[in-house]
């Protein structure tokens, strides 16, 4: 009988092992670790939490994240139900005793007696076979340049370079404006494109002065290996020079204002649009490493963005991902090599929760493959669905970055207020719908043949 090889024991790999290993299928986890160690993991154990204790909000009424863990527990997914089991108190967060949880999914896959676990490192994507790679944000180095070798070296990032993103909807159109510079682009579409945000002197020397002196995040140890300054953050861009961004991302040029035709802006802050939907605007070039609240303090002094609301802040971070949208099919294969699937945090997700998520689908997908099983479609309005569409489908292959899940990646309800006071009841009507999609989805599956849950 055929095996499923997934390298890579981290959140997606060890809940893609139990996934597959639950409907029949044979497993081989391959994980590198304790012989080959990355900067940031300390243990040997499948599902090591390398930071945060943390799976973020467990409320899955109104939280994508939330949602994300109602829907996982309703798959029988292994993070999420020994998250559960080793839980500790932390409001509304989902936080957990972190060796217990590791040494807990390390001893349930050990005990499945579909699972088997080989401490190794793959540094070839073979011809041959069913495998997952779920090798993460700090896939070793030999596999990094195998994956490059196969897919082309501009398709593999190994740093993220996020720029904070914007829901549409919480920008003040009566400031900011649609326009492409120089009007470029010939449909109405293309227009709509950019969103541009006028400063005048005194508002780019406030903020200047604001991102100058703002909280700002280091790089952990190691993290920086192979770091180059093609990205640099913003701020360090103005460390370089007061007018630096207004000679660069924020230069105002090509661009009229029709709020005010008759006065040219002395910066201007553009954000381009984010995904297929329309709904999420990243800022251009605003990538940095200020700390989350100093971040949203200074992008509010931006006119038009008094009172946005971010879909996801900026950052950078050490970050192997693949360009999902051109190289991934909706089943998570590669294109060029459909015996591999990738699945976890190098598909373009970002955090524990997302990444377990992604590796719960590429599971179910690869044992239907095995099997001869029928899959459904995973339905777009789910939360799973909606993070899969958004990387391999929905994003702007572009300029692709490391997506959170967040209800701006669901398509909207109709006949619902928008802006911040219908939050509430957008959000229900979002989590409500998916549920139902999520449990249609589930309940059309075959029946699991061999359960160890
Ligand atoms: P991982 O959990 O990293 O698992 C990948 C596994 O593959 C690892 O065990 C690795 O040893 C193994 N591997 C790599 N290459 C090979 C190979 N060639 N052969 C065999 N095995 C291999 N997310 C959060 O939600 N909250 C946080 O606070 C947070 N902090 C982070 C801090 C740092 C420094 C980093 C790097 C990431 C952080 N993340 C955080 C992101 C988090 O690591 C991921 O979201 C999550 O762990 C990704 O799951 P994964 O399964 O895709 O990768």
């Amino acid at each position: 009988t055929q095996e499923l090889h997934i390298v890579g024991g981290g959140m997606a790999g060890s809940e893609a092992a139990w996934q597959a290993a639950n409907r029949g299928i044979s497993v081989v986890i391959h994980e590198m670790r304790p012989k080959v160690e990355t900067f940031a993991h300390k243990t040997g154990d499948l599902g090591e939490m390398v930071c945060s204790n943390s799976f973020r909000s467990d409320d899955h009424e109104q939280n994508a994240v939330g949602l994300l863990h109602w829907e996982m527990r309703e798959a029988g997914g292994l993070i999420i139900t020994t998250a559960h089991q080793h839980r500790l108190p932390a409001g509304g967060a989902l936080a957990v005793d972190r060796d217990a949880f590791s040494a807990a999914i390390t001893a349930r896959l050990h005990a499945h007696p579909n699972v088997r676990v080989s401490h190794e490192e793959v540094t070839e994507l073979p011809d041959d076979g069913y495998w997952i790679f779920a090798t993460g944000p700090l896939t070793s180095a030999a596999l990094g340049q195998a994956i490059q070798r196969e897919t082309g070296t501009d398709r593999l990032a190994f740093f993220d370079a996020i720029a904070p993103i914007v829901y549409f909807d919480s920008i003040d159109m009566s400031k900011a404006w649609l326009q492409s510079r120089y009007d470029k682009g010939e449909t109405e579409e293309e227009q709509r494109a950019y969103i541009n945000c006028p400063m005048d002197k005194a508002q780019y020397d406030a903020f200047i002065d604001a991102l100058l002196a703002a909280d700002k995040t280091e790089f952990h140890e190691g993290e920086t290996a192979g770091y180059f300054d093609g990205c640099l953050p913003i701020e360090v861009m103005s460390e370089r020079g007061r007018e630096t961004l207004r000679h660069g991302p924020m230069k105002p040029v090509g661009l009229t204002n029709p709020h005010a035709p008759d006065v040219k802006p002395w910066a201007v802050v553009q954000l381009r649009r984010d995904n297929a939907l329309g709904t999420l605007y990243n800022i251009v070039g605003f990538q940095t490493k200020m700390k989350y609240g100093a971040q949203a303090d200074v992008f509010r002094t931006i006119p038009g963005l008094e009172n946005a609301s971010f879909a996801r802040l900026g950052g950078i971070h050490r970050n192997t991902f693949l360009n999902s949208p051109t190289l991934l099919d909706d089943q998570m294969r590669l294109r060029s090599k459909p015996n591999i699937r990738f699945a976890g945090q190098v598909t373009g997700v970002e955090g524990y929760v997302e990444s377990s998520a992604m590796g719960l689908l590429s599971g179910r997908m690869a044992a239907a493959e095995m099997t001869g099983a029928s899959l459904p479609t995973v339905p777009q309005d789910s939360a799973h669905g909606a993070l899969i569409y958004h990387i391999t489908g929905g994003a702007e292959a572009k300029t692709f970055q490391p997506m959170n899940v967040n209800f701006g990646l669901f398509r909207p309800v109709d006949g619902l207020k928008g802006g911040r006071r219908g939050r509430k009841d957008r959000y229900k009507a979002y989590t409500d719908r998916a549920k139902d999609a999520w449990s249609d989805w589930l309940a059309a599956q075959e029946p699991i043949q061999s359960a160890a849950e």
